[in-house]
This record gives C-alpha cells, structure tokens and sequence, in this order.
C-alpha cells in the first residue's frame, strides 16, 4: 500500500512519517556490529527508545535528514 521510499515510524498502529532512526541489537540473536533499525515519529521516539533501553538494546538514535 504504502510508497517503499516513505519512512513510517514502527510503533505498533502508528502511520505517521518517521522523524528518527533507532539502531539496536540483541546480543543473544545478533553479532555485536549488527544493527536493526527501527523508524520513530516525534510521538514514539520516546517510548521505543526506553522499551530497547530497558532491555538493553538500544546502541544509538539518529534524527532523519
Ligand atoms: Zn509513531
């Protein structure tokens, strides 16, 4: 449906364009270099970033140019 060049924040139900890049990784899945991303609004920024924190899995958060 949507547009693959149009960046839509990842929080659950959330349509709305994504403002940041969190970047994160699960040491138990994942190499220690690799990185996932997930899109965030200016609403959901928040949130995301404290869910990955509280697990550990949060390495960086970029804005989007
Ligand atoms: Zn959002």
């Amino acid at each position: 449906m949507s547009e693959e060049s149009e960046l839509l924040c990842s929080a659950k139900g959330c349509r709305r364009p994504a403002a940041y890049k969190l970047l994160w990784n699960n040491p138990k899945l994942h190499e220690p270099e690799r990185r996932k991303t997930w899109l965030a609004c200016d609403e959901h920024r928040a949130s995301l970033a404290d869910f990955l924190a509280a697990r550990g899995f949060l390495r960086d958060v970029e804005g989007l140019a």
